[in-house]
C-alpha cells in the first residue's frame, strides 16, 4: 500500500497551501476533496486580503504576517491571480460611526497599518460616486484585493509540479487512527495511509472530528455576494461599511441582525479586472445549505445603492452564497488535536483567503519540524475544550 508523508483533506485555499508548503519542503502529499478545487467556500467568496477589517490582537498579528508573504507566494505560484494593491476604504455616513470606529483605527495603526483617516471631500476625490452623506472615510493604502478561485487553481497547479497527488470526487469517510496515531484517512473503499492527516475541512471539519469523539466550534455563517453585469472601471479601492466590521467582529453571530430576520446585512464593493463588481454581503449563523434568498439579496441591493447612488442603474447578472467557518471567538484553528500526528486547519471565518497561505506554512512546520515559528496559543485548537474544562 502507497504511503505518503502527509494527506490532507480539502482543497480549499487552506488545504491546497498547506499541501503546497509541505511538498515544498520536500513531504510526499496527497489532497482528498469530495468534490474539487475550490468547490466549498473557497470558491464563494470576495479576495480581500485586508488588515483594516482584523480584529487588533492576534489576528491583526497574524494577517500582518500573511499579507508581508503574500507577494512572494504570487511570485513563486507564477500565475496571475489579479492579485492589487489598490486599498481599502471604509465608508462612514455618521459621526457617530466615526466615533465608534475610531479607537480600532488607533489600535490598527499603532499594530503598524497605514491608515488614513479622510473627510468627505478627501473620500469623494479618492472615490468619486459615493453618496453625498457620506461623512468620512478610513483608507488603507496597502490593503489587496485578488481573485479566490484564481489563487486556488494556482495553488493547486503549483503542487502538483511539486509532486502533491489529488484524489477528487469521493469525501473522506474516516480518519483512521491506529495504536493511538492517525495512520491515514479512508475514501471509498481506499485506505490513503499517512502518518499525517491534516483537517482542513472548512466548515465540515467537526463532521470528520465527530468519529473520534473531539468536537471543535465550528460553525457556518452563511454570506451572500450580489454579482453586477461588467461596467466601466470605477470602483479605486475596496470599499466597506463599519457595520460590515462589526457583524464581522460579534462572533458567532451575537450582534442582533440589523434589518431582523437573523441576517444581517452590511456593505462590500469590489470591482474585479473584467469589470464585474462584487457587492456584498450578509452574515447569518443557523444555515448551513448555500441556497440564495432573493429577500437577503435585495437588501444587499438597497443597502449598496445608498452607499453609492450609481450602483441603482446597474444589472446583478448573478449571485452566490458561501458558508464563512466561524469559530466563538473569531480565530481560526490551527494546530495538533490528539491523536498523534492528526492536525487541523480550519475556522477561518472571512479572513480564510487573507491567512490561508499562512496557515498552509504553520501547518507546514508544525507537522515537519513539530513546532511553529511564530506563537500559536491564540489558535490552540483545543482551546475551547480547555476553557471548558476548567469552568
Ligand atoms: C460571502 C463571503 C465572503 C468572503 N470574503 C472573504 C474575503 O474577502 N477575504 C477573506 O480572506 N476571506 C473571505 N471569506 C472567507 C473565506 O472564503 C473562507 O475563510 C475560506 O474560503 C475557508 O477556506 P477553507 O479552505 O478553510 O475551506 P473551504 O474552502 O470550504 O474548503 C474545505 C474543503 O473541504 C472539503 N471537504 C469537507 N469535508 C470533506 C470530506 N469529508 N471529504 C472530502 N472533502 C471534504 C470541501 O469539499 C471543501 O472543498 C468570505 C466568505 C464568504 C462566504
Amino acid at each position: 500500500m502507497a504511503t505518503d508523508d502527509v494527506v490532507v483533506v480539502g482543497a480549499g485555499i487552506v488545504g491546497l497551501s498547506a499541501a503546497y508548503y509541505l511538498a515544498k519542503a520536500g513531504a510526499s502529499v496527497t489532497v482528498v476533496d469530495r468534490f474539487d478545487v475550490a468547490a466549498g467556500t473557497s470558491g464563494a467568496c470576495d479576495g480581500n486580503v485586508m488588515l483594516q477589517s482584523k480584529e487588533p490582537g492576534p489576528m491583526l498579528d497574524i494577517g500582518l504576517e500573511a499579507s508581508a508573504r503574500y507577494p512572494g507566494l504570487i511570485e513563486e505560484l507564477g500565475e496571475d491571480v489579479e492579485y492589487e494593491r489598490h486599498g481599502s476604504l471604509i465608508l462612514m455616513e455618521s459621526e457617530d460611526q466615526v466615533e465608534r470606529m475610531r479607537p480600532g483605527i488607533e489600535a490598527t495603526r499603532a499594530a503598524g497599518v497605514e491608515i488614513r483617516l479622510l473627510d468627505h471631500q478627501a473620500v469623494a476625490d479618492l472615490q468619486p460616486e459615493v453618496a453625498e452623506h457620506i461623512v468620512a472615510g478610513a483608507y488603507c493604502p496597502s490593503d489587496v484585493t485578488l481573485n479566490p478561485l484564481l489563487m486556488c487553481f494556482a495553488l493547486a497547479r503549483a503542487a502538483k509540479r511539486l509532486g502533491v497527488k489529488y484524489r477528487f470526487g469521493d469525501p473522506v469517510r474516516e480518519v483512521v487512527v491506529t495504536d493511538g496515531a492517525a495512520a491515514g484517512v479512508r475514501v471509498g473503499g481506499d485506505l490513503l495511509a499517512a502518518p499525517n492527516v491534516v483537517l482542513a475541512g472548512g466548515v465540515w471539519t467537526p463532521e470528520l472530528l465527530a468519529p473520534l469523539g473531539r468536537t471543535v466550534p465550528i460553525k457556518p455563517r452563511k454570506g451572500h455576494i450580489v454579482v453586477t453585469e461588467v461596467c466601466r472601471p470605477f470602483v479605486n479601492t475596496a470599499m466597506v461599511s463599519p457595520s460590515y466590521l462589526f457583524d464581522k467582529h460579534a462572533h458567532g453571530g451575537q450582534r442582533p441582525a440589523a434589518g431582523g430576520g437573523g441576517v444581517s446585512v452590511s456593505f462590500s464593493l469590489d470591482q474585479t479586472v473584467s469589470g464585474t463588481m462584487f457587492i456584498g454581503s450578509s452574515r447569518e449563523m443557523g444555515s448551513d445549505d448555500v441556497a440564495t434568498a432573493s429577500a437577503v439579496l435585495r437588501r444587499i441591493a438597497v443597502n449598496a445603492a445608498r452607499i453609492v447612488p450609481c450602483l441603482a442603474d446597474v444589472r446583478v447578472i448573478r449571485s452566490f452564497a458561501g458558508l464563512r467557518p466561524v469559530t466563538p471567538d473569531g480565530r481560526p484553528l490551527i494546530g495538533a488535536i490528539g491523536p498523534r500526528g492528526l492536525h487541523i486547519a480550519a475556522g477561518h471565518e472571512g479572513d480564510g483567503i487573507a491567512l490561508g497561505p499562512i496557515t498552509g506554512e504553520l501547518v507546514t512546520e508544525l507537522v515537519l519540524d513539530g513546532k511553529a515559528s511564530r506563537d500559536l496559543t491564540p489558535f490552540d485548537p483545543e482551546r475551547f475544550e480547555r476553557a471548558h474544562e476548567t469552568t
